[in-house]
């Protein structure tokens, strides 16, 4: 059954636009612990920096191309010969190198940002593909801002990136700007009217400024693409990029639907997201899917009394899965009388069912006026509990 997955190959981009979060700069050795990380986790390609941009980038993707042997590595740069030079002078001793060149194809960016015409932009697109090409055949060209770009011109720029070598084309959602019915739409029109897209990967990279980035990464996946960019947190430029644990939980959980696999190993997702964290110093929201602290924690009653009979009532993913030791209960104001037997036995204070009568209203009143009921806090309730029926 499994043969027939389609194989979508996930290009981690936390080093590079992960990387130009405020806040997130990591110097070499950091971006090397990352590096090491992402390696074991399984991406398929590790973009490890923009080397033209600071010598410090040049040095990380320099020792991350030496180092890291078992995953691609990529650098970016943009369509002008001293990028491509100094990305590929940094990239070389790579085991399996990736160029990656970009330019943007959207009017906007033309007339305010580039100052070019689109025959311009459509020229230096080519010759840095070709530029590209002489150091590698793996190359890969983005259009940036290619969802506010008329499309016509899209085609033709994609167009000619691969006559000139491209083995990938990207198309970039760079200010978030896409929903995802018209993002599938577009990969699909891309997929249908760019000669040569069937001898290449159709790749997407999306943004979270309307928090569609993994909405329109999926979208993109089912209607042809063929690689995914994302990060580890979601973290990137602004409100961040597609987060990596949910793009690949969601192929893997739902593959019924999409019918796609990753090669991701996703128990090392715990360990990436905590390691990114430390090195960022970047938190984590508690309600943040796959990896957020809450996640796999149930407070809820019903819920918990569901998991206690069966885990699939409530929970769609395995927390093993994803490298987290287990599903979580706390107490709290909206538990039941079956969660709070549970964690007291495990205590070593299983009540009778008539001493519970009693202790329940005392549990719910003090839950009441708290956010979560720790273990210290039981203790203390069932002398003050105990206390108080001698006392009667
Ligand atoms: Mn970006």
């Amino acid at each position: 059954m499994d043969s027939e997955l389609r194989r979508i190959l996930i290009f981690d981009t936390t080093l590079r636009d992960g990387e130009q979060s405020p806040g997130a700069t990591m110097t070499p050795r950091e971006k090397m612990r990352v590096a090491r990380q992402l390696q074991r986790l399984r991406v398929d390609v590790i973009e490890a920096g923009f080397p033209i941009a600071s010598e410090g980038d040049f040095v990380s993707v320099r020792e991350i191309a030496r180092e890291i042997r078992n995953v691609q590595v990529a650098a970016i740069a943009r369509a002008k010969p001293e990028d491509i030079d100094c990305a590929w002078e940094a990239l070389k001793d790579a085991a399996d190198p990736r160029l990656h060149v970009f330019i943007s194809t959207s009017d906007i960016h033309l007339r305010y940002q580039l100052k070019k015409t689109r025959d311009e932009v459509l020229k230096e697109a080519v010759e840095a593909v070709r530029r590209a090409r002489a150091y590698t055949t793996n190359v890969e060209f983005s259009a940036t801002d290619a969802t506010r770009s008329e499309r016509a011109f899209l085609v033709q720029v994609l167009e000619e990136a691969i006559a000139a070598g491209a083995r990938t084309v990207n198309i970039a959602d760079t200010v978030g700007y896409a929903v995802p019915d018209e993002f599938g739409d577009l990969v699909a029109h891309m997929k249908a009217h760019v000669s040569g897209m069937d001898r290449v990967v159709l790749s997407v990279h999306c943004h979270d400024d309307l928090g569609l980035a993994v909405a329109n990464s999926l979208a993109a996946v089912r209607h042809g693409a063929g690689q995914v960019k994302c990060t580890v947190n979601g973290i990137g430029e602004r409100a961040g990029n597609a987060a990596l644990e949910e793009v690949v939980m969601a192929l893997e959980v739902r593959k019924d639907s999409f019918k796609c696999t990753t090669n991701v190993r996703t128990e090392q997702i715990r360990e990436s997201s905590r390691l990114l964290t430390r090195v960022t110093g970047i938190p984590v929201q508690p309600n943040k899917a796959i990896v957020g602290a809450n996640a796999f924690t149930h407070e809820s009653g019903i819920h918990q009394d569901g998991l206690m009979k069966k885990k699939i009532t409530y929970e769609i993913i395995e927390p093993r899965s994803v490298g987290e030791a287990e599903t979580r209960m706390v107490l709290g104001k909206h538990s039941g009388r079956r969660a709070l037997n549970e964690r007291l036995t495990q205590m070593g204070h299983p009540l009778t069912s008539s001493e519970m009568e009693r202790f329940f209203p005392v549990f719910k009143e003090w839950a009441d006026s708290r956010k979560v009921i720790s273990d210290a806090d039981l203790e203390e309730m069932l002398a003050f509990s105990r206390a108080s029926s001698k006392a009667c």
